[in-house]
């Protein structure tokens, strides 16, 4: 096992990673940029390096210092989280060069999955089913090609980033006299944001849900399915509530789609944590994207079957035999997730700045993941999610009543967030019910007088 780790991130998941090495005995170092010196986890490490200022790309995307705190301060392998470095390829082989472990795939596994064309590929050849569309990027020399393609899609469609993430570089086409302007748009975009101007084409699904599968895999023969996650609440294809299991899906559809994501893993020789990304719509599964490191929402997957992810994924890259099988996961009642985002609840204008009180939940069935504390500063440079609030019951009426019961029990003064929000869907009909798509969360918005 390691003796010291690096953690290359921020904000929530930095404790959540430090609280894993702590309890394997290891010791944490944790970057930080000037404006988080004073976090939580920050004291808490064993040791820590200012890496630079506050904006991201000067400090926790500045992969030289990073890599120059992990040889200062003799760290054997490097924990990326989630977001800023965690699934750049060039990355994960410059921390592989230097000698560090990456926590995390093979370099070569993240290039791939991180061009969707590419994925989607090497998905169809391991029998994973994908969203129909284009067979490959779209030609930018050929429109009577891109007009044909659509037609044989059929409208509406979807012109994506093949480099995209985030949310962002997605553009739904109705007719076929927006689809070229609409093509050269997202091109345009996409070079500018991700650095990479190919776009593809998949047909839009009007009403689905997005439901996704995580996976654990050693990098050989041996790759777990830990059940799947409803992620459908989604604001501008941003996730505000994740949960697990995935309301009114048969059982068997997602034992299926899990086999043939732990086959795909083990094709791949995946190795660490991934998560198979689907839309869901009239009893079927359709592939859109892999997300090849840890996510905000692995928590509910962890109260469902026991297991610590995090803890798993470390193991896994000390090379430590990876022993758990499928028959050794269980699934065990249901987990919500609310994502706590320092934002006014219904204009989601962000709100930084300080916390003057910040009382935290509590009570059987709740953890909170959260690094805020009272006299906090929440720094505007940086994603707006502070807290995540997860609750846990035999069934999903009693983890939505926990919810409820712990949202109402949080305090958080000096700040805006979104807990009124989710206070309001914690009392929604149709969220009761179970099985929204991913529109329902804009739809209802745009209902609110
Ligand atoms: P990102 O990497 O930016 O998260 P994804 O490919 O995972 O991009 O898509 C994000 C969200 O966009 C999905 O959860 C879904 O809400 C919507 N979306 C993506 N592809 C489609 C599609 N073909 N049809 C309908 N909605 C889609």
């Amino acid at each position: 096992m390691f003796e010291k780790i690096l953690i290359a991130n921020r904000g929530e998941i930095a404790l959540r990673i430090q609280r894993a090495c702590r309890e394997l005995g290891i010791k944490t170092v944790v970057v930080h940029s000037e404006v988080d010196r004073n976090a939580k986890y920050v004291r808490l490490a064993d040791e820590s390096v200012c890496i630079g200022p506050a904006p991201a790309r000067d400090s926790y995307l500045n992969m030289p210092a990073i890599i120059s705190a992990a040889e200062v301060t003799d760290a054997e392998a490097i924990h990326p989280g989630y977001g800023f470095l965690a699934e750049n390829a060039d990355f994960a082989d410059r921390v592989e060069k230097s000698g560090f472990v990456f926590i995390g795939p093979r370099p070569e596994t993240i290039r791939l999955m991180g061009d969707k064309v590419c994925a989607k590929k090497a998905m169809i050849e391991a029998g994973v089913p994908v969203v129909p569309g284009s067979p490959s990027s779209l030609p930018d020399d050929d429109p009577a090609e891109i007009i044909r393609m659509a037609q044989e899609v059929g409208y509406p469609v979807m012109i994506k980033a093949a480099g995209g993430g985030g949310g962002r570089g997605m553009r739904v086409v109705y007719t076929e006299a927006a689809l070229l302007t609409a093509v050269a748009t997202t091109r345009t975009e996409a070079g500018q944001a991700f650095n990479n101007p190919d776009v593809y084409m998949e047909k839009y699904l009007e009403n689905p849900r997005h439901i996704e599968i995580q996976v654990m895999a050693d990098g050989g023969r041996n790759a777990v399915w830990l059940g799947e996650r409803d992620c459908s609440m989604q604001r501008r294809n941003q996730k505000v509530i994740e949960e697990a299991p995935a309301p009114h899906i048969p059982r068997r559809l997602i034992e299926r789609i899990g086999e043939r994501c732990a086959e795909a893993c083990r094709k791949m020789g995946y190795r660490g944590a991934g998560t198979f990304e689907f839309l869901y719509e009239n009893g079927e599964f359709f592939f859109i994207e892999m997300n090849t490191r840890i996510q905000v929402e692995h928590t509910i997957t962890e109260m469902v079957t026991g297991l610590d992810l995090v803890v798993q994924q470390i193991r896994i890259a000390a090379g430590e035999k990876f022993t758990l099988r499928q028959r050794d996961v269980q699934f065990r009642g249901h987990a919500i997730e609310c994502r706590i985002n320092a934002e006014d609840p219904f204009k989601f204008v962000p709100s930084p700045g300080l916390i003057t009180n910040w009382h935290a939940p509590g009570g059987p069935g709740v953890r909170m993941d959260s690094h805020v504390f009272s006299g906090y500063v929440v720094p505007p440079n940086y994603d707006s999610m502070i807290a995540k609030v997860i609750t846990y019951g035999d069934n999903r009426e009693q983890a939505i009543a926990r919810m409820e019961i712990a949202l109402s029990e949080m305090a958080v003064e000096g700040i805006k967030t979104n807990i009124p929000l989710h206070r309001e869907l914690m009392q929604d009909a149709r969220f009761v019910e179970g099985g929204t798509s991913i529109h329902y969360l804009e739809q209802k918005l745009a209902q609110r007088p």
